[in-house]
């Protein structure tokens, strides 16, 4: 790849790194997240080809202009190769018609049923390939809502250059999403479940991270959605979405159920660089600071509600960062902001960047009441069962007040991780796939620990 990229903060204070670098450094020394100092562009007639080409094809064109000399296209696309060989669909991300107006994009057909795998996957095989090269390895470290940590141990458990810890959130998680973790037998893998929230955990690693020398000194890599190459992964099923899509000058809404706001923010991303998507609807459950923001223009943290959509129960989006910094270009303005958020729980948007966002964003929240109606509707009406943030997902597109001609709402779950939510929905049970049943029965290995930084940073120092 002959592509010279470079990779800034949202704040404006760290190094300016390169691809490579971007991949492994996770959060910015600054405390900001990276950034392609400018969005590449695919023309029209590259766009317009992909209808013709595999999900692997689509996948190589899109993210071929972030990297750099640091992989040849031959590495770029035995990585990709690799990383969707484990998928049981042989479209990767298959598209599914409800009714001639709305579609789901079907992400969870990767090992552990969530969309996090799509990146996750990559990760790991990209990872790999760099640290073989150098003869290196590193020690990994994720929080996780609840998917994004079975995708990572998925990928890294049978990668000898890495260790693994993942924090989760003790008893907050499904039976399902713990068991894709905590079942996996592999010396390199680390469960620990922290007596706190998602957030508590998310902040724990923020805090181990913005420490530079316990960081460089363990090398220690973040794998959660604030790394780069995972919104760069995200962004290809955008591309393959629209590919698929007989839209015919038709206005198209993405319908996003949103926590770090990662995956949406690739959608918004693949609009830069050169895809026609009208709308991008932040679909939220009770835990709504994001529809309050869109709203008020007031983002301001509240308590977590725990609902049946665990992977959404969040106050902290981490990925808003990246918005903020890309709708107005300003790394004072972001470093204000987030000081502010540090300080106060909370700040306030100007109505410039509040109407700048709402020409693409819209967002609506939803109850668990209707996140549940939709589950049963949605079974009678098709015979699809769906997961419950898929739910959120359809509600609230269903909730724009402006109407499109076709909705696409990401199906980021497979409905077997939430069972027991869905099953007394439903009171059907074909959807619990043998692959559940099985992994029900295998012995767990977990840690439990308290919300410490302290005493997670101990664990860690002890088991690298
Ligand atoms: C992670 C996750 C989300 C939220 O994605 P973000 O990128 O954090 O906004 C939604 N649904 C499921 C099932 C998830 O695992």
């Amino acid at each position: 790849m002959t592509n010279s990229i470079n990779y800034i903060s949202t704040r404006g204070n760290a190094p300016i790194l390169s691809f490579k670098d971007v991949i492994f450094e996770g959060l910015a020394s600054d405390g900001g997240l990276y950034i392609p100092e400018h969005w590449p562009l695919l023309n029209n007639e590259m766009i317009n080809s992909f209808s013709s080409m595999s999900y692997q094809e689509i996948a190589y064109e899109v993210i071929s202009p972030y990297i750099d000399s640091s992989l040849t296209k031959e590495d770029l696309k035995g990585i990709i190769a690799k990383s969707y060989s484990c998928f049981d669909s042989p479209e990767i991300t298959p598209l599914k018609k409800l009714d001639n107006n709305n579609y789901l994009l079907e992400l969870y057909h990767g090992p552990t049923y969530a969309f996090k795998d799509v990146a996750m996957q990559f990760i790991a095989q990209l990872m790999d390939f760099y640290l073989k090269q150098n003869k290196q390895s590193i020690n990994i470290l994720g929080a996780t809502s609840g998917d994004t940590g079975a995708a990572a141990i998925e990928g890294f458990k049978d990668i000898k250059s890495a260790k693994i810890f993942i924090l989760h959130p003790y008893n907050k998680i499904s039976e399902v999403q713990r068991k894709f973790m905590t079942t996996v037998k592999s010396g390199n893998v680390f469960n620990l479940a922290i007596k706190g929230s998602f957030d508590d955990c998310q902040n724990i690693i923020k805090k181990i991270f913005s420490d530079d020398y316990y960081k460089k000194s363990n090398y220690l890599t973040a794998i959660n959605s604030i790394n780069w190459s995972r919104i760069m992964c995200q962004m290809v099923y955008y591309f393959y979405t629209m590919s698929r899509l007989e839209t015919n000058g038709k206005k198209v809404l993405f319908s996003v159920p949103t926590g770090n706001f990662g995956d949406i923010l690739a959608g918004y991303i693949s609009t830069k660089m050169g895809l026609k998507i009208d709308m991008f609807n932040i679909a939220t459950n009770e835990n709504d600071i994001l529809t309050r923001t869109l709203m008020s223009g007031k983002h301001e943290l509240r308590k977590v509600k725990e609902t049946s959509s665990p992977s959404i129960d969040i106050q902290i989006s981490s990925n808003f960062e990246r918005l903020l910094y890309d709708i107005t270009k300003n790394t004072d303005y972001v470093n204000n902001l987030m000081a502010e958020l540090k300080e106060t729980g909370k700040y306030t948007l100007e109505e410039k960047e509040l109407s700048k966002m709402r020409e693409t964003f819209c967002s609506y929240s939803v109850s668990e009441k209707e996140a549940g109606e939709i589950i049963k509707e949605t079974f009678r009406k098709y015979g699809i069962i769906v997961d419950p943030h898929t739910a959120v997902g359809l509600v609230s597109a269903n909730k724009c007040e402006k109407k499109y001609d076709l909705q696409v709402t990401l199906s980021t779950a497979h409905p077997a991780k939430f069972k027991d939510t869905v099953f007394d929905l439903i009171d059907n049970e074909k959807f619990i796939t043998d692959k559940v049943h099985n992994i029900m029965k295998l012995e767990e290995d977990m840690i439990i620990l308290d919300n410490d930084i302290d005493i997670v940073k101990n664990f860690i120092t002890e088991n690298i």
